[in-house]
């Protein structure tokens, strides 16, 4: 029998007093390996990834209200726009659909998870605001309908309602659990200044291919599946792998002198986080990630250094 996505955290859905506010913490993610496939008539990529959430959050709070609202503070406020675009506002207007009631709430993001920064920021948040407005309305959905309800939001957003480690197949949408219970492992991350805009990246990915510069695709991610069970960093850090890291370096070279810097300042491994630019290196324990990340604050191409350790819970009420 499948397991269902959310087995194995603990989790507990609260009922709480429709009347909020409702206050939701959502990480970001990594993908310790993540494979593309051959570009396809639709104009997809066929990934297969895994994904792992990372302790670096989000938090959307949701309130009553007589219309739907969004305010923010943080990383991308003032950049990112308030209104449908903002993925926050289409999740709510997705779950109110597909649930029949009215999408009327006041949603406040406080935003650290950085814009266009291959952690999937956005993603997170149209996480958040499914299980806050879940929540605030009362509407007590299935986990498996919330999904589903997520997939037509974004390939990254189920992942982001379950959390921990988990395959992605398909667009990476399809999410199953991957070892649970596989130990935590820390990391560093060199925030850039500025994103990468994921289409371009992929775009240059396919360009690259067809000149026959890219590296070879990556293989299935068995290797890297075997090494999580060992729980030894230096063996997961050679299992580590991005098919777009070429492509996101071809775009921003700088990225290759924040990776050589990472591992000169004593980290296991380095690799670009998704579709760049920001970088994530993998230290061997807490400590270990605070004299890392002492090194690469300010290094050139690293506007901050963050540490964090994962696997986390996914989308949550806190
Ligand atoms: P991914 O890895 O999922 O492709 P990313 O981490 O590189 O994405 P995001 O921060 O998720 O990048 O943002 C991608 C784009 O989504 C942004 O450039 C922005 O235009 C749009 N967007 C819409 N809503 C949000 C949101 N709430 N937070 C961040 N970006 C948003």
């Amino acid at each position: 029998m499948t397991r269902p996505l959310w087995a194995d955290d603990e989790y507990e859905r609260p009922r709480l007093a429709a009347s909020g506010p409702v206050r939701v913490r959502v990480p970001a993610k990594v993908n310790l390996h993540l494979g593309v496939g051959p570009l396809r008539g639709d104009g997809f990529h066929e990934l297969q990834t895994v994904y792992h959430a990372i302790s670096m959050y989000d938090e959307l709070t949701a309130r009553r209200g007589d219309t739907l609202a969004l305010t923010m503070e943080g990383e991308g406020a003032g950049q990112l726009p308030l209104d449908e675009s903002n993925l926050a506002i289409r999740a709510a207007q997705a779950l109110a659909a597909h649930a029949g009631v009215p999408a009327h709430a006041r949603l406040h993001l406080r935003k650290q998870i950085p814009l266009a920064g291959g952690l999937a920021g956005g993603s997170a948040d149209a996480a958040a605001a499914l299980v806050a407005c879940d929540a605030l309305w009362d509407l007590g959905l299935p986990r498996d309908e919330l999904s589903r309800v997520a997939a037509g939001l974004g390939a990254d957003v189920p992942f982001l309602l379950s959390g921990g480690t988990a395959l992605g197949t398909g667009y990476g949408e399809q999410v199953s659990p991957v070892l649970a219970r596989s130990g935590t492992w820390h990391w560093v991350a060199a925030l850039a200044d500025g994103g990468l805009a994921t289409p371009q990246v992929y775009a240059e990915l396919d360009r690259l291919r067809a000149v026959g510069t890219a590296p070879p695709p990556l293989p299935e991610p068995s290797t890297l599946l075997a090494a999580l069970r060992q729980r030894d960093p230096a063996v997961l850090g050679a299992a580590l792998g991005n098919d777009l890291a070429a492509a996101a370096v071809s775009l921003r070279p700088q990225l290759g002198e924040v990776l050589a810097a990472g591992t000169a300042a004593g980290a296991l491994a380095g690799l670009v986080s998704g579709s760049g630019p920001t970088c994530v290196f993998l230290v061997r324990n807490a400590a270990h990630a605070a004299t890392v990340a002492g090194t690469l604050d300010g290094a050139p191409g690293c506007r901050a250094a963050q540490t964090a350790h994962g696997p986390v819970p996914g989308a949550r009420v806190l």
